[in-house]
């Protein structure tokens, strides 16, 4: 999509735009929550909205909703630091999605996960550079 036809969509339907926006977030990860790898049925603010934390999809992040709701308006990286599940290569990826960095999030994801599968098949060709490397 160009950016002129997003910005479009927008205008015509800011409705529309926020569902595409949300099914695009949990694509990013095949639908699994970023924290535990079980199905994300929901999107975490990182940054809490009550803390000024933006609807920007380096604040949002796909999570199941155990997760969003134990998080609740703690700090992501500290809270889930605290958990069973905790993750070094999944906090890894949490702070390069926080860094607009999705590319290399999604990568330390699929090392977390084996299993995991992305959706997106234009994302697929996106990464082939990183494979290669
Ligand atoms: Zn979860």
């Amino acid at each position: 999509m160009h950016i002129n036809d997003a910005v479009f969509l927008e205008d015509l339907c800011p409705k529309f735009r926020f569902r595409q926006w949300r099914k695009s977030i949990h694509k990013f990860t095949g639908k699994s929550c970023i924290y535990c790898g079980k199905p994300s049925e929901s999107i975490d603010h990182v940054l809490p909205r009550s803390q000024g934390g933006l609807s920007t999809t380096e604040n949002c992040v796909p999570a199941c909703l155990s997760c969003n709701g134990d998080k609740s308006d703690e700090n992501a990286l500290y809270w889930y630091r605290k958990q069973k599940f905790y993750d070094p290569r999944r906090a890894m990826a949490i702070r390069a999605w926080l860094e607009g960095d999705l590319r290399l999030a999604i990568r330390l994801l699929q090392w977390a996960n084996p299993n995991f599968e992305v959706n997106n098949k234009n994302y697929e060709k996106d990464t082939s550079e990183y494979k290669a490397a």
